[in-house]
């Protein structure tokens, strides 16, 4: 069973050397959040989305997967909810850069040049994006050798044939995802058992203004948490969105990584 397991935080030191040994290794590292996913999904849904397109990815490319980042960025109103909402654990940036930047760091010790992270939470991206760049200056001052590192966040894979066919009415935006058709269908389709469906608020798409505001305003996140209705979701959507998702990955990373 070890053989096939692609998620080095399963293996045993032991394991894990001899699969990075040759020095051509992959790893992908998932990054998520804690956060409120309104009143059907479980607070770790980024974390387990991003983890589980890592490993779907790895198994399609002959890859690992590193250690999910769940220290996610704060929830933005705009496009979590909002880091106000009780549920949300919002971090620093400075502690999402430090952890990536780490990561980076470390697996080029291990000997292994060719990383990508995984996003699945909104808000992570460009403080990922900083602890990689510290990362590559880190290692050329140190004189090591430079690795490899890919920055995705992963709907941006989802083909524009595959929207056309989720989202007749027309697609609200990835922004506007939160908690809604995209990530509870792919949670349907994975872990079934974590999503009560019976539970989703059937409210229309947040209408939010075009400026964030300090302090929050609370009233312009909808009473669910989420960003957009749920209501329509289903395995079959998440089935559909995993692949186009996955082929998109798996395309990129055999072009960049392998
Ligand atoms: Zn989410
Ligand atoms: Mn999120």
């Amino acid at each position: 069973m070890a053989n096939h397991e692609v998620n080095i935080t399963r293996l045993d030191a032991f394991t894990y050397r001899e699969r990075i040994k040759d020095g051509d290794a992959t790893v992908l590292i998932p990054v998520g959040a804690l956060e409120q996913h309104g009143p059907h999904m479980p607070l770790y849904t980024d974390a387990m989305l991003s983890t589980k397109m890592a490993e779907l990815t790895a198994e399609a490319t002959d890859s690992l997967v590193g250690p999910t980042i769940w220290t996610g960025y704060k929830s933005q109103q705009r496009s979590g909810g909002g880091n106000h909402i009780i549920g949300s654990f919002g971090f620093d940036a400075a502690h999402v850069v430090e952890t990536c930047r780490t990561l980076v760091r470390e697996f080029t010790r291990h000997g292994v040049h060719k990383i990508a992270f995984i996003n699945g939470h909104y808000e992570n991206y460009q403080f990922v994006y900083e602890g990689v760049e510290l990362a590559m200056r880190d290692i050329a001052s140190a004189g090591d050798a430079t690795p490899t590192v890919l920055l995705l966040s992963y709907w941006d894979f989802v083909t524009d044939q595959t929207i056309a066919e989720l989202y007749p009415d027309g697609f609200p935006g990835w922004d506007v995802e939160h908690g809604g058709v995209m990530e509870t269908s792919i949670m349907l389709e994975y872990f079934p058992e974590l999503v009560q469906m019976d539970k989703v608020m059937d409210l229309p798409p947040a209408e939010l203004p075009l400026y964030d505001l300090f302090p929050v305003d609370p009233s312009l996140t909808p009473e669910s948490g989420c960003l957009s209705s749920a209501a329509a979701s289903s395995a079959d959507k998440g089935r559909m969105l995993t692949k186009s998702v996955i082929d998109g990955l798996s395309q990129v990373v055999n072009e960049r990584l392998r």
